[in-house]
């Protein structure tokens, strides 16, 4: 018997999902009886809205509920089209989009059809874990360009330019950012672009966060990658944050008409076509009233406002309040240095075993000292968050201090 044989090399690179894996631990726990306040995954907790539930029924009714093209269906694509176009003044072909599953399907089957081995990938970080990780299976390099939380995490234009080199082959970029909820500037973004064009290199923009912007400001994305390096951009969006539509698992993907079809290519060999049902669905929340989405975003502003008001008690816990999307980045050096909790993954660890709060630490996004804490969810919760956190950080500041430690 020669033994188990092992797994493939690049399963020696990657890590699971930080976002994921707090969410399996909340979920873990609370199996097993515990009241554990999740703030952990990004997840909205409203209902996904009814006429985008009965547009699924009615099409489990009338047996919608065969294999669909592997890209996904024309209407679907076509209300993809009709969304930006209406919102972003762009105009795409259906040629040019392909559904996936989520706008992380979106983004790693773009990954797997840019990138050689060997390739660099600039990033910026604070980010989501899923995109250094993607990098790494595609067997290319990430490069990461840190933002400051001084600056509001804005990502600066030169410091992206300044991160290219002659083994660069994609700029992926995040706005507004998960975790950090800044929003990329439209100057930046045409400057990316302008560089990009020029040296000829490909720009991924996950945008799933795009309909939740706080105020209004100009953060045309489409319009000014499509002006700037229209052969150059794709695209990924998601039915997922602005539906409230995590679990159907619908993003898409629009950019240059290559790289969509090879990206169906990839999709025809791996997954295939999106749920069916799913797609009637998303067609229906594209195609629908948008209503719900700006109701949704009203109600994050409000528990953004006020988690920020709680927190903002103890000056050991510092963050700017987002733009977008609906996370609080919160600096935690200040409670750390006052509790003798050496990192912030140890200050989430131990915040979920003593106090039942999961939260996501800083290390999942390639930025220790950091907590991110999800809003997504009800009043009462996220009160109830804020008050164990509150109370974790004084009791073990008085243990500190008792101990010397
Ligand atoms: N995107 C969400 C988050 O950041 C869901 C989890 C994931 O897919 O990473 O929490």
């Amino acid at each position: 018997m020669k033994g188990t044989p092992a797994l493939a090399e690049r399963m020696g690179k990657i890590l699971t999902s930080g976002t994921l894996q707090v969410a399996l631990d909340a979920d873990r726990l609370r199996r097993q009886g515990v009241d554990v306040v999740d703030l952990g995954a990004g997840e909205p907790d409203f209902p996904t809205p009814v006429h985008v539930k009965a547009a699924a029924i009615a099409g489990i009714e009338s047996n919608f509920t065969k294999y669909t093209p592997a890209a996904g269906i024309a209407e679907l694509k076509q209300a993809v089209c009709d969304r930006y176009q209406q919102d972003y003044g762009v105009r795409y072909d259906t040629s040019e989009v392909i559904v996936t599953a989520g706008g992380k399907q979106a983004i790693f089957n773009a990954m797997e059809v840019l990138l050689n081995p060997g390739d660099e990938a600039v990033t910026h970080t604070p980010c989501w874990p899923s995109i250094p990780e993607q990098v790494k299976l595609a067997g290319a390099k990430p490069v990461l360009v840190h933002a400051h939380a001084e600056d509001g995490f804005e990502v600066a234009a030169d410091a992206i330019i300044g991160a290219l080199t002659p083994r660069t082959k994609v700029i992926i970029l995040n706005t507004p950012c998960n975790p950090t909820g800044a929003l990329i500037s439209e100057e930046a973004l045409a400057a990316i672009g302008e560089e990009a064009a020029r040296r000829g290199i490909w720009i991924l923009v996950d945008l799933c966060y795009e309909r939740l912007i706080y105020d209004k400001v100009p953060h045309n994305v489409c319009r000014i990658l499509s002006e700037r390096a229209r052969d150059l951009a794709v695209m990924a969006g998601s039915a997922s944050k602005a539906y409230a539509m995590t679990g159907w698992r619908c993003g898409w993907a629009i950019g240059p008409a290559p790289v969509i079809a090879a990206c169906g290519v990839l999709q025809s060999h791996s997954t295939s076509n999106v749920c069916s049902i799913t797609q009637r669905a998303a067609l229906a929340a594209l195609t629908g009233p948008q209503a719900p989405v700006k109701e949704m975003l009203e109600e994050y502003r409000v528990r953004r406002d006020r988690l920020h008001e709680w927190l903002s008690q103890d000056p050991r816990l510092t963050c700017r309040k987002p733009g977008g999307a609906f996370y609080l980045f919160l600096n935690v050096v200040g409670a750390l240095e006052a509790t003798g909790i050496r990192t912030s993954a140890e200050f989430a660890r131990t915040l979920l075993d003593d106090a039942r709060l999961a939260l996501t630490p800083g290390e999942a996004f390639e930025a220790p000292g950091f907590i991110r804490i999800s809003y997504a969810t009800s009043m009462d919760r996220l009160r109830e968050g804020a008050t164990r956190l509150l109370e974790f950080v004084r009791r073990r500041e008085r243990t500190a201090v008792a101990t010397g430690a």
